[in-house]
């Protein structure tokens, strides 16, 4: 299960700095999560990082990604923001 932004984002970047995976993209009108390259955090905090830190309330979980193993998400390597 990855995350996703809603339109609630008012692409104010509070989230950005703060994904250990890079998985954010600054976008408009709203900003962007790449659903192949978020970990949900494991391995780095307990609490997904962007939900946390979202004044909008704008990241959510995404439908139609399947919840991955730990193991398989720790595996995968960081991807840079585009
Ligand atoms: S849940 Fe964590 S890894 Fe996924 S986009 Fe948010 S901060 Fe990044
Ligand atoms: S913290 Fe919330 S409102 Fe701000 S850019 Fe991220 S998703 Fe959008």
């Amino acid at each position: 299960m990855a995350y996703q932004i809603n339109e609630r984002c008012t692409a104010c970047g509070d989230c950005l700095p703060l994904c250990p995976a890079h998985a954010i993209i600054a976008a408009l009108p709203v900003y962007r999560i790449d659903p192949l390259a978020c970990i949900e955090c494991v391995g780095f905090t307990d609490e997904s990082q962007c939900t946390e830190a979202c004044p909008e309330q704008a990241v959510e979980p995404a439908g139609g990604w399947p919840e991955r193993s730990a193991a398989a998400r720790l595996q995968q390597p960081p991807v840079a923001c585009q």
